[in-house]
């Protein structure tokens, strides 16, 4: 069976590596990756990191390309290259304009279509933006549904899917943090081992503008108020954010802004951290695992399973919440242990084998049943 594999961004790479990796041990399988590059450098970077061959390129990255003209190009790309390699089923995971038009052109084209990371849900249509849309199509039309958690499973029965379709494997990050945690890695960052490291990451559209601004804000503030805190805040490259960065941040002593780290170093930052800020969805769901509370930058997310658990807080993108909460963690170390318990409700490392054994007993029955 072919099996074509789509990763548009660093998250989806990251994701979706385990599962490239585990189907192409499999004998029964013929694994195509391809590339929209939708985010060019960063998804290099980690394809390199887990040496997976890319075998098709679409090099889809424009600058300043609005969110139609991206999703003209990659349709127009995606249905070119799916009607040429005519693979069997089409993978693609999470909520990008990557994901949403692989599942519409594999839908046109009466391929079947997997999707990882299924059933994530805000419930406002317009945040985030427009990935819960992404995600809403990607759902509809996909025959697989792999979730990572019973509430994401929720979500889709509510949405009248078909249980039948619905996979519970948890998510493929923690396959991948788990792999790669296990390792020290160089951070090359010359941080003080006596000082507390707090870990900001931030560079979500609907924190483009005031936001930013004010997430930047509280970060200077609580500096100035630790002495013993330090910071370390890989800038993404996109200017609505580098420039409010640099300019609120970039002379602080105790403030290291650096491009994106490579995942690697990224992972030994969080296992450094003694707290993480951000507005991810990747990390929200790694840095429970590795026993690191977390404070959203965001007002809602749909990855309540950790806020429930309590080892990560909704505290939005107001400076004063912010100096707030997080003034109560480098304070109260009751509060903090609470936080730092070490839970992972999105995956026990296992994901991609479930992944891969839900494709394996599906396609090998329709096989042996075309047969009979
Ligand atoms: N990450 C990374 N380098 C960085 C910052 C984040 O490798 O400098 C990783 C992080 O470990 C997580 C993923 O990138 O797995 C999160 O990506 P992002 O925040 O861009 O997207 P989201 O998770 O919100 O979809």
């Amino acid at each position: 069976k072919h099996i074509l594999c789509i990763v548009g961004t660093r998250p989806e790479g990251i994701k979706m590596a385990p599962v490239i990796k585990a189907l192409k041990c499999e004998p029964w399988a013929r694994v195509t990756v391809m590339t929209t590059a939708q985010h060019r450098a960063l998804l290099d970077q980690v394809l390199k990191l887990f040496g997976i061959k890319v075998d098709v390129d679409l090099n889809i990255m424009r600058a300043n390309q609005g969110l139609s003209e991206l999703t003209e190009r990659l349709i127009a790309a995606l249905d070119a290259n799916l009607a040429e390699l005519s693979p069997d089923v089409v993978l693609a995971q999470g909520d990008t304009t990557t994901v949403m038009t692989a599942a519409l052109v594999a839908f046109y084209r009466h391929i079947p279509f997997g999707h990882i990371e299924a059933g994530l849900r805000t419930h406002d249509l317009h945040s985030p933006f427009p990935e819960e849309m992404n995600r809403l199509v990607a759902g509809r039309l996909a025959k697989w549904h792999f979730v990572p958690t019973v509430n994401a499973m929720e979500n889709l029965l509510r949405e009248g899917i078909d249980d039948a379709h619905i996979h519970l494997t948890g998510n493929t990050v923690i396959d991948t943090l788990l792999d790669t945690a296990c390792s020290d890695w160089p951070l090359n960052i010359p941080l003080n081992p006596n000082r507390r490291l707090i870990l900001v990451t931030a560079h979500r559209r609907e924190n483009f503008g005031a936001p930013i601004r004010a997430i930047c804000r509280a970060i200077r503030t609580l500096v100035n108020r630790y002495p013993d805190v330090e910071v370390l805040y890989p800038v993404h490259p996109n200017p609505n954010i580098s420039t409010a960065v640099r300019a609120i941040l970039g002379d602080h002593p105790r403030i290291y802004l650096c491009d994106p780290l490579d995942y690697a170093p990224f992972v030994e930052a969080q296992k450094r951290a003694y707290l993480i800020l951000t507005d991810s969805g990747g990390v929200q769901e790694e840095a429970p695992a590795l026993g690191k509370p977390v404070l959203v930058l965001r007002s809602e997310t749909e990855r309540p399973e950790a806020v429930e658990a309590g080892v990560v807080r909704l505290v939005g993108t107001d400076a004063v919440r912010i100096v707030e909460e997080a003034s109560r963690l480098l304070d109260d170390s009751t509060a903090y242990r609470a936080m730092a318990r070490g839970v992972s409700p999105y995956g026990d490392g296992q994901a991609s084998r479930r992944i891969v054994s839900v494709l394996r007993n599906s396609l090998l029955r329709e096989t042996s049943a075309s047969r009979i």
